[in-house]
């Protein structure tokens, strides 16, 4: 796990947390609306509103300045209307996607600085010239 975010998953985490972040702030003033094949993808007041249809209206796409009235998107939703044409509507927010992924990012560059320096990844015990096998402080594996 440790050598799985270390060496593979750091850079790419850290850089989506960057990617969602601007994303985020982003989305405060604007409000960006796809449409491919249909379905709804709008990004506005820190969340991502998803809809999916079953009738298919044609592609598009648009920004716009976004309606200071619209309530911010602090919470997961779902709703499935079954009107004629039934559709489903989520609403994810980012700031938890920001937060893992920053999290996991600089868990990796702790990680590994620490792998760097002789440290135990776990507790960050000073491993250099201790020849056992496991760390003296918290019983890690070396
Ligand atoms: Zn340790």
């Amino acid at each position: 796990m440790t050598r799985l975010v270390v060496r593979w998953l750091r850079i790419p985490a850290a850089a989506a947390g960057v990617v969602i972040g601007v994303a985020w702030v982003l989305s405060l003033p604007f409000n960006c609306t796809i449409t491919p094949w249909g379905h709804t993808l709008n990004l506005c007041n820190g969340g991502l509103d998803v809809v999916l249809r079953t009738a298919v209206p044609a592609n598009d796409w648009s920004v716009e300045l976004n309606s200071p009235l619209e309530p911010m998107r602090w919470w997961f939703q779902v709703r499935v209307y079954t009107w004629s044409p039934p559709y489903i509507f989520v609403r994810c927010p980012l700031w938890p996607f920001m937060l893992a992924a920053c999290g996991i990012g600089a868990a990796g560059f702790v990680l590994r600085q620490r792998l760097t320096w002789g440290m135990c990844p776990r507790c960050g015990y000073d491993l250099r010239g201790v020849a056992a096998a496991r760390c003296p402080e918290c019983g890690r594996e070396t």
